[in-house]
C-alpha cells in the first residue's frame, strides 16, 4: 500500500510569520489602505498533489507536491521548486511570497510562486528524482504555462530536473516548449550565465554595501555559510575581487582558515568528494554556528531560513549581512541587528540575480535568441547595483532598514499596479 510521507518537523521560527511581520511594517508607512492590504498578503492560489512514484525497489511511494502562486499582479508568476525534507506549506508560502517581492525590488515583470515536494534528494537516486519530477509536472500541466507560471531551481533541484520539467512539459503539450522554465542547460535553451546569477548578485550586493561603508574589498574579510550553488559562486567571486574568505561550511559542518581560503581548491574538493567539504584538509573544522559569529567584515548566509535568529543575533560581529539564501534571518533577529548598526542587504535584493538572469532567459527563449555571457552579466549588474542604490535612498527617506526599504520599493510597486488593474 502506498503511504504518504510523513512531512518533518522542524524546530525553527516560522518564516511565513517573519514574511507577514516586515510585509505589516512596509504597509503600515506607505499607508496602505485595507483593501489592497488583503489582496497583496493572501496567495493568489494554492495547489496540493499526491505524487506516486515508483522507487528503485519496486515499491511506490506518495509524495507531496506543492505549488503556491502567490500573485501574478505584475506579470505571470515566477519561482523555483524546491527538493528538500524540510518543505512544508508554510513555508512555500512565504517563499512564493518573497518571489512577488523580489521581482518587484528589480522591477521584472513576473509576479511570485513557489514549488516544492518534501523528499531527500540525496537519499535517492537520480532515476527516482527523474520520476518524481516528472510526475510533478504532470500534476501541474494546468498551472504552468510560459504566460502562467514558470518554474525554475531552489533548494535540491538544477538544471538537469529543469531538463526534466522542459521534456515532460514539452510532451504533453505536443511541442517543444522552452519558455516554461528557467535555469535549464544552456543546451536546451538556458541562459549563459544562469548558474552563478544568484552568487553573482551577492557580490554585487557586496561591493555595493562596501562601498556604502567605505570597506576597501582588498583589506575585507568574509564569512559564507553553505557552499552550493549560491554559496559557493558568491565566494568565488568575492575572492576574485580580492575579499579574504575565513569560513566556508555546508552539511558536514564549517571550515575555518586564517589566512583565507583557497576557493577554487574548496570547488574542487566538493566536486571530488561527492558533493560535500567533509574532510576538507586545508581549513580548520569550527562548529557550524560558530561562522555566524566570526569577526569578519561581511557575513553570507546562503544556506536556508531563520538561521541568524533571536537567539543568536547578538553575538554577530560582522558589519554587514548580505542576504544570499532566502529568509536567513527571522523577524526576531531584525531589531538586534538594527540596534548593533548592522548594514543587511536583503534576501529580496541580495539574491535576486538568479530571477533577474532567469527573466533573461526566458527573454531569450520567447525571441529564438542567444546572449553572450558578458551581456547577461553586464545587465544583471547593472540591475542588482540600481535597485541597491534604490533601496537604499528609500531606507534614509523613511529611517527605517534596508529589509523594510526593499519591503516598502516592492509592495509600493505591486500595490500601485493592482490599482490599475483592479479587482472584480
Ligand atoms: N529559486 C530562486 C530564487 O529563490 C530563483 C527563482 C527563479 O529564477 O525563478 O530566487
Amino acid at each position: 500500500m502506498a503511504i504518504l510521507e510523513p512531512a518533518p518537523i522542524i524546530d525553527k521560527e516560522n518564516p511565513l510569520e517573519s514574511m507577514m511581520e516586515r510585509f505589516n511594517s512596509a504597509a503600515e508607512i506607505l499607508g496602505l489602505d485595507a483593501q489592497t492590504y488583503n489582496v497583496l498578503k493572501s496567495p493568489a492560489r494554492q495547489h496540493i498533489v499526491s505524487l506516486p512514484v515508483t522507487m528503485d525497489n519496486g515499491e511506490v511511494r506518495v509524495f507531496e507536491g506543492i505549488r503556491v502562486i502567490h500573485s501574478t499582479i505584475l506579470g505571470p508568476s515566477k519561482g523555483g521548486i524546491r527538493f528538500d525534507p524540510g518543505v512544508n506549506l508554510d513555508e512555500v508560502r512565504a517563499l512564493a511570497a518573497w518571489m512577488t517581492w523580489k521581482c518587484a525590488v528589480v522591477d521584472i515583470p513576473y509576479g511570485g510562486a513557489k514549488g516544492g515536494v518534501a523528499c531527500d534528494p540525496r537519499q535517492m537516486s537520480r532515476g527516482e528524482v527523474e520520476r518524481l519530477m516528472r510526475a510533478y509536472t504532470r500534476s501541474m500541466l494546468d498551472v504552468f504555462g510560459p504566460d502562467r507560471d514558470i518554474p525554475a531551481p531552489d533548494m535540491g533541484t538544477g538544471p538537469e530536473e529543469m531538463a526534466w520539467l522542459m521534456d515532460a512539459y514539452s510532451r504533453a503539450k505536443g511541442m517543444t516548449v522552452h519558455a516554461v522554465v528557467t535555469g535549464k542547460p544552456i543546451v536546451l535553451g538556458g541562459s549563459l550565465g544562469r548558474v552563478e546569477a544568484t552568487g553573482r548578485g551577492v557580490m554585487v550586493s557586496t561591493m555595493a554595501a562596501m562601498e556604502k561603508l567605505k570597506v576597501n574589498p582588498i583589506q575585507a574579510t568574509c564569512a559564507v555559510q553553505g557552499f552550493g550553488n549560491v554559496g559557493s559562486n558568491a565566494a568565488k567571486l568575492l575572492e576574485e575581487r580580492g575579499v579574504k574568505v575565513l569560513a566556508i561550511s555546508d552539511i558536514t559542518g564549517a571550515y575555518y582558515n586564517e589566512s583565507g581560503i583557497d576557493i577554487q581548491k574548496a570547488i574542487s574538493y566538493k566536486e571530488g568528494n561527492r558533493g560535500t567539504l567533509d574532510g576538507f584538509k586545508e581549513a580548520t573544522k569550527i562548529p557550524n554556528e560558530e561562522l555566524l559569529t566570526l569577526p569578519v567584515d561581511v557575513l553570507v548566509p546562503a544556506a536556508m531560513e531563520d538561521v541568524i535568529t533571536g537567539k543568536n543575533a547578538h553575538q554577530i560581529k560582522a558589519r554587514m549581512i548580505i542576504e544570499g539564501a532566502n529568509g536567513p534571518t527571522s523577524a526576531k533577529a531584525d531589531s538586534i541587528i538594527n540596534e548593533k548598526g548592522i548594514l543587511v542587504a536583503p534576501d529580496i535584493l541580495a539574491n535576486a540575480g538568479g530571477v533577474t538572469v532567469s527573466y533573461f532567459e526566458w527573454v531569450q527563449n520567447r525571441l529564438g535568441y542567444k546572449w553572450s555571457k558578458d551581456r547577461v552579466h553586464r545587465r544583471m549588474d547593472k540591475i542588482i547595483r540600481d535597485s541597491f542604490e534604490k533601496v537604499y535612498r528609500t531606507s534614509i527617506e523613511h529611517k527605517v532598514s534596508m529589509r523594510i526599504a526593499a519591503y516598502i520599493v516592492a509592495i509600493d510597486k505591486v500595490a500601485k499596479t493592482f490599482k490599475f488593474r483592479g479587482g472584480y
